[in-house]
């Protein structure tokens, strides 16, 4: 922070959904001088990740390749290694995410298929089931599917669309990108069927940006052998190494990677079963307080069947021209040190976002939802009670 802006008094609530806040478990172990890459620090933090990693995937059979990159670079390693130009991709629409990586697709030359979003909704196992039949071909190399939409806050059934690739009996990979599921909603990657799962670190892994990881078990690989598109960097053939540096095609972010070694340990210490279930206990006092806020007529719940609302993130819809979005952004960070996440792509203007994610626990989630309605009551947003009703719903579970 420069030495000209006053300093916040205590702590801002970071409730985007994602980055998320830092555990200093995971802020002291980053802080350490990086080494050469002989040092057998090294080595170990990194195959301390890759298995910290299968655990919370759940997967035995799986390589794990981490870049020095975001979501959307992973996004990319995953359509280089297994769609070459001309190839297609079945992507299920989900919104602003799904979207973006059809869009990303189409950048590198492959044919997407789609179905179709409706608005609110998860993933339609039917149409997807019924887009495979139609492939008679079997052209499709991948089904590209968001397991949690960041933007719309619905989380699909995986089982659902595992079912639906083999009701078809397309031999298609099935790629789930857990980028904001992973670590808050329960997912299995080998009891799941599922052939590729696609990570980064600043979500539900409680660290900051830059690590983004795949997950790839041997059918996967063996399409990356075949695959033609022209590739170096993300390539995982090429990245099966045991030789560290290799593993990263060059420097690995070390920092970032000791950091995430911490974090995952701190995972394993509370346990998958307890993490799940801390977050759909944190998500279900969000829930509460969106309940009582819509009774005021301008919000809403964004996903309109409760069971596919997400525990990492709450998508709370606006009436429209009822408030600035941004308005409600900028005094609930400003007046209130919640920081808040606004509408993504389709939804921008029409919704704010909640994200509970990560390191949090009732105290923080209290915080944040007394601070957005004192937030929208400062701005004369009709809102009914909202934060007794999280208060109550912490206190009966
Ligand atoms: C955040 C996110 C991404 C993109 O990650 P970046 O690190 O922002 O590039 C991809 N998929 C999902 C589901 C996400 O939530």
């Amino acid at each position: 922070m420069s030495t000209s802006e006053p300093r916040i008094p205590g702590r801002r609530f970071l409730h985007s959904p994602g980055p998320t806040p830092l555990p200093d478990a995971v802020l002291h172990a980053m802080s350490v001088q990086p080494m050469d890459l002989g040092d057998p620090r090294v080595g170990a933090n990194i195959a301390a990740c890759e298995r910290g990693l299968r655990g919370l995937l759940q997967s035995d059979a799986a390589d794990v390749f981490m870049y020095a990159s975001n979501g959307h670079g992973v996004w990319e390693a995953v359509i280089q290694n297994l769609a070459a130009p001309g190839q297609a991709v079945l992507v299920p629409g989900t919104g602003h995410f799904s979207e973006s990586w059809a869009l990303q697709a189409e950048a590198l030359g492959c044919r997407v298929v789609r179905t179709p979003w409706r608005e609110g909704w998860p993933i339609d196992a039917q149409a997807v089931e019924q887009a495979l039949r139609d492939d008679r071909a079997h052209e499709i190399q991948a089904v590209f599917v968001v397991h949690t939409d960041t933007a719309s806050g619905v989380t699909s059934d995986v089982a659902a669309l595992r079912r639906a690739l083999d009701a078809a009996r397309h031999p298609a990979l099935f790629v789930v990108d857990v980028v904001a599921s992973l670590g808050a909603a329960p997912f299995a990657m080998d009891a799941g069927g599922v052939d590729v799962a696609v990570g980064a670190s600043q979500k539900g892994l409680m660290c900051p940006p830059g690590v983004g990881f795949v997950a790839v078990n041997a059918k996967a690989l063996a399409a990356a052998e075949r695959c033609t598109a022209p590739r170096f960097y993300w390539d995982w053939v090429r990245r099966r190494d045991a030789m560290p540096y290799r593993k990263f095609c060059g420097t690995p972010p070390q920092n970032l990677l000791f950091g995430l070694e911490a974090a995952l340990g701190l995972i394993a210490d509370e346990g998958l079963d307890a993490v799940w279930a801390r977050h759909a206990r944190l998500a279900a006092a969000v829930q509460a307080a969106v309940q009582g806020w819509r009774e005021g007529g301008v919000l809403d719940f964004f996903a309109r069947e409760p069971a596919s609302r997400s525990v990492a993130v709450t998508t709370i819809a606006v009436k429209p021209g009822a408030f600035e979005v941004d308005a409600l952004r900028h005094v609930a960070r400003e007046q209130f040190q919640v920081a808040l996440a606004g509408g993504l792509g389709p939804l921008n203007g029409r919704a704010f976002r909640i994200g509970h994610l990560g390191d949090s626990n009732p105290a923080m989630i209290l915080g944040a939802l007394a601070g957005t309605e004192a937030a929208l009551r400062s701005m004369g947003v009709p809102v009914g009670e909202g934060v007794p009703r999280a208060v109550r719903a912490l206190a009966e579970r």
